[in-house]
């Protein structure tokens, strides 16, 4: 495993299993994404939400790394499914970041009533190829199950907190039994997991640190990651986990941690 692995999506192409994560990257973003980029970085996870498209489009084209060695997620927002404009809040961010095509365009959250008549828009988009795969964020296993049945095309990826306190097993088994990716989102828990004394002595066998483990865990349970940092010697560090492994029992005594303690909001609750 490296910084370049990839997953096979159900689409064909491929995903980097470890990227980069942009939200509340604000003014530091390119600085950030383009520090990312020269470390060795292929994966970036965007969304319009984030208010910082511009900023990764201007790095991405500064890295000067060829568009097809990058693999560039962006998101769709409530407000727009609400509002039913999905075709133009895609065309925006694609504006946005300066870009002709993303790799993957995700619904960022299950709105009631409107995810199923947008990932129809998003089927659109991805069979005009102007999104290289589609899937969805923040989906529970009912909302899968609604969506499932009633499009054509199945998400690519599924993409939900992930962490040591927040596993929810259940999901991450019903994703891969669809043949779709999942991803976690805050694998450090937005900070939240970075005290954990446990995992500081698993890291001090290693001379890793608890966020490096974390990581770790993460990629040796196949599930893709991109811890979030604007500070070059955290996104060095962040990367700087493809030098060890983890045993089984190590892996297993991290998985016992769960508490199903969300950091962020609750997929069937939230009102934003
Ligand atoms: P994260 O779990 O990656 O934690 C990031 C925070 O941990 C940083 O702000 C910093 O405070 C700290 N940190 C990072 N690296 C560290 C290190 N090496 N040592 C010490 N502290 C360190 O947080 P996140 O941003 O919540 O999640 C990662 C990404 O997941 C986001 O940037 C975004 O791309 C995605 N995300 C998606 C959703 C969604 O609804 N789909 C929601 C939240 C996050």
């Amino acid at each position: 495993m490296n910084i370049e692995s990839t997953i096979k999506m159900n689409t064909g192409n491929a995903i980097y299993q470890f990227g980069l994560g942009v939200w509340r990257s604000g003014e530091a973003t390119k600085d950030a994404v383009l520090t990312a980029l020269k470390l060795g970085y292929r994966h970036i996870d965007a969304a319009a939400i984030y208010g910082n498209e511009e900023a990764v489009g201007e790095a991405i084209r500064e890295s000067g790394i060829p568009r097809e060695e990058l693999f560039i997620t962006t998101k769709l927002w409530n407000q727009d499914m609400r509002d039913e404009r999905v075709m133009e809040a895609f065309e925006t961010s694609l504006k946005k970041l300066g870009l002709d095509y993303v790799d993957l365009y995700l619904i960022h959250w299950p709105v009631k009533d409107k995810y199923i008549k947008s990932y129809k828009v998003m089927e659109e988009i991805y069979k005009s190829g102007r999104a290289k795969a589609i899937g969805v964020s923040n989906f529970k296993i009912h909302h899968l199950e609604d969506l499932l049945s009633n499009t054509e095309i199945v998400p690519a990826v599924n993409q939900m907190e992930f962490n040591p306190q927040m596993q929810d097993n259940a999901l991450v088994e019903f994703c891969n039994d669809k043949g779709i990716v999942f991803e976690a989102w805050s694998p450090l828990g937005s900070g939240a997991c970075l005290e954990n004394e446990e995992i500081k002595k698993i890291g001090e066998k290693y001379n890793k640190s608890v966020a490096q483990v974390i990581i770790r865990w993460i990629l040796q349970k196949g599930i893709v990651v991109f811890p979030k940092s604007v500070h070059k010697e955290r996104i060095k560090e962040n990367a700087d986990v493809f030098d060890f492994e983890l045993t089984n029992e190590e892996i297993e005594l991290i998985n016992g941690m769960n508490k199903n303690i969300r950091t962020g909001a609750d997929p069937d609750t939230f009102t934003f």
